[in-house]
């Protein structure tokens, strides 16, 4: 986990950056990298990494998995290319890069904290605050809002959903679940719930939406927006009207987001 404190700095630096090197309204990773004389390089490495940095001869080299990422204009590139600036311009991992080099591979259930700093910096980097707002503005919390931010930004779906928890306009909790499992559970800072109904890596609780999918499969795949009871996730909540809509993602994990009326 982040400290709250560190979240502050990095976002900061991560937005300076973009203001800096502002090219439009879309950020440029690769525009950045020129800007700081790092070198990089789109290729077809084996699996081990998505994108992998290196010092070498006084120069920082920023290598792209094409095999991990697709194409160098992908949503999943920009945000290696991301994470890669971010090992880059973070000072503390700017000084271990400069010991040799460090591989980066994303994993949604990352727990090492500099991988979880150089995902936060890239997510800012590439979704600065103020326009993310600005997008928000006015509108209802729903996977329509999130697909919006992530086509404006080049973003993938998650990465803009763990952004709004961040920065978004609404209270907002984001459950990832797989095979039936509760892996982990992130929350704005303003979320009005804190005690959960099911532990972290149990059961999820059977009454929500994600509950009903994984215990009566394809004919409970309910994707559209839908209401449910606070009681449904968590405790001493009552019957207070939430609402809770399921991303499905095709690697097999469904995010469920939830939030208050
Ligand atoms: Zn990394």
């Amino acid at each position: 986990m982040i400290s709250l404190n560190r979240k502050k700095t990095l976002n900061q630096l991560a937005e300076d950056i973009t203001e800096l090197f502002a090219f439009g309204e879309v950020t440029l990773p690769e525009k950045i990298a020129e800007e700081n004389g790092i070198k990089y390089y789109y290729d077809w490495y084996d699996d081990d990494f998505d994108g992998l940095q290196i010092y070498d001869g006084g120069e920082f080299h920023t290598h792209i998995n094409l095999n991990r990422v697709g194409s160098r204009d992908s949503n999943r590139a920009r945000f290696t290319f991301g994470h890669e600036l971010g090992h880059f311009f973070i000072e503390e991992h700017h000084i271990e890069l400069m010991k040799g080099y460090h591989a980066s591979k994303y994993d949604p259930k990352e727990t090492n904290l500099i991988e979880l700093e150089a995902n936060f910096f890239s997510a800012a980097l590439l979704m600065p605050s103020k326009k993310f707002k600005e997008i928000c503005f006015k509108k209802p919390f729903s996977l329509d809002l999130i697909s919006e931010l992530s086509s404006f930004f080049q973003i993938s779906n998650l990465a803009a959903i763990l952004r709004f928890v961040e920065v978004g306009t609404f209270p907002l909790m984001v459950a990832y679940c797989r095979d039936g499992i509760l892996e982990w559970v992130i929350r704005s800072e303003d979320f009005p719930y804190k005690v959960f109904r099911a532990k972290i890596k149990s059961s999820v609780p059977p009454t929500s939406v994600v509950g009903e999918y994984f215990r009566l499969g394809e004919t409970s795949k309910y994707t559209a927006v839908e209401e449910i009871e606070a009681d449904d996730w968590f405790q001493y909540a009552g019957s207070t009207t939430m609402y809770e809509q399921c991303y499905y993602s095709e690697y097999g994990f469904v995010i469920s987001l939830i939030w208050p009326e």
